[in-house]
């Protein structure tokens, strides 16, 4: 009775914050207010005196057009935490502003969802981070089971589900059944490999160097992997490879199709190959229940219909695929101890082991 009561006035007195810290954007969640910041995940520092001088929007709008001793950096490179300090400013910045947007007394209740296969050490140091951060407790979820839960998959059930949450730097591919990853694996095929893919063959097909902003704008307008009823195109600006002047040219989606089939296809095996080790029931349901997609990826034109054809699934892209994770975040902090199962055990709690 004690218990509940306690718990009850930690709910008053505290937030909820539910946090995606994705290669390519970060999202948060608060409790009772939803998601409250959506921002790049990038930090410029300045490297003379390693202070941080923008973070998010502002730190994106700096890629590129930085002097040399600033550099604007992703810390969170290919799904592995490639910076800890710059990290742990950026949960810093990120537990701020939801602190800030709902005051309580007590330090919030915070659960993170991190890219699946990050190693135990990167998982204590987001951990660690968080808590330096002002947080009261910290749950760590994987990327793709809070997806799952985002995109309102009966995770916990005895059914096998599909998910494959394709983002910045790499893209997971999930099978989850009875709260636990039953097959997976984590490719580096991703948003930023697509962008790159197009920045290179610009480059090989036109003598074109385009940024890496300028690419990823060229992907979102223009990429298809199916032909189009009305042929898309665009400009893309960037220096000509000879005279080192500003050129321009126009780029349809059949050059997309060229820049990226290769990419498309090593995700489409991965897919396979997460298949071809998933268990025949589970699969079975699969086969009747579907893949579904999340992340950035999932809205890459013809993308889904792409992989049902190769694949021979129903392909399903969920409702804005952009914001599954830390929508995920924010239903686990719901129910938390219905969720305990699809938590990264803390090895310092005990309370936490289940098993
Ligand atoms: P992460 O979880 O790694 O932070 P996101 O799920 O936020 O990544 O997805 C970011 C990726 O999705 C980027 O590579 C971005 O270019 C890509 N993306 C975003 N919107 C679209 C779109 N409409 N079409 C194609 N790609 C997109
Ligand atoms: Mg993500």
């Amino acid at each position: 009775m004690f218990k509940e009561k306690l718990e009850e006035w930690k709910r008053v007195l505290r937030n909820d914050i539910g946090i995606d810290l994705g290669t390519a954007n970060m999202l948060v969640y608060v409790r009772d207010k939803g998601i409250i910041l959506n921002e790049p995940s990038v930090v410029a520092v300045n490297q003379k005196t390693g202070q941080v001088v923008a973070v998010g929007t502002e730190a994106k709008n700096m890629l590129g057009r930085t002097p040399p001793h600033i550099v604007a950096v992703r810390p969170i490179v290919d799904g592995v935490i490639s910076d800890f300090e710059v990290t742990e400013e950026m949960l810093h910045y990120l537990l701020n502003k939801a602190q800030s947007v709902s005051k309580k007394i007590l330090g919030p209740r915070v659960v993170v969802g991190v890219p699946s296969g990050i190693t135990n050490v990167e998982t204590r140091a987001v951990r660690d981070a968080t808590k330096n951060a002002g947080a009261s407790e910290v749950h760590i979820v994987e990327e793709p089971m809070a997806a799952a839960i985002g995109m309102h998959l009966p995770i916990n059930e005895p059914t096998g589900n599909m998910v494959i949450d394709m983002g910045g730097g790499t893209a997971d591919i999930a099978v989850i059944s009875l709260s636990g990853v039953i097959s997976s694996k984590n490719v580096r095929i991703a948003g930023d490999k697509l962008s790159n893919d197009i920045a290179a063959y610009i480059r090989s097909e036109f003598k074109i160097v385009i940024g890496e902003k300028t690419a990823e704008n060229i992907k979102i307008a223009i990429c298809s992997l199916l032909p189009e009823e009305d042929p898309l195109e665009t400009e893309a600006r960037g220096r000509d490879l000879i005279t080192g002047l500003p050129r321009e040219v126009v780029v349809t989606d059949s050059d997309m199709r060229d820049a990226v089939s290769h990419s498309i296809e090593r995700l489409v095996e991965a897919t396979k190959e997460v298949l071809e080790i998933t268990p025949p029931e589970i699969l079975s349901d699969i086969m009747h229940r579907g893949i579904h997609l999340a992340g950035g990826g999932a809205l890459i034109k013809g993308f889904a219909k792409v992989l049902e054809r190769e694949i021979k699934i129903p392909v399903y892209i969920a409702d804005d695929p952009l914001t599954c994770v830390v929508r995920g975040t924010g239903i686990i902090l719901e129910k938390l101890e219905q969720f305990r199962e699809v938590l990264i055990a803390d090895e310092n709690d005990i309370s936490n082991k289940t098993h």
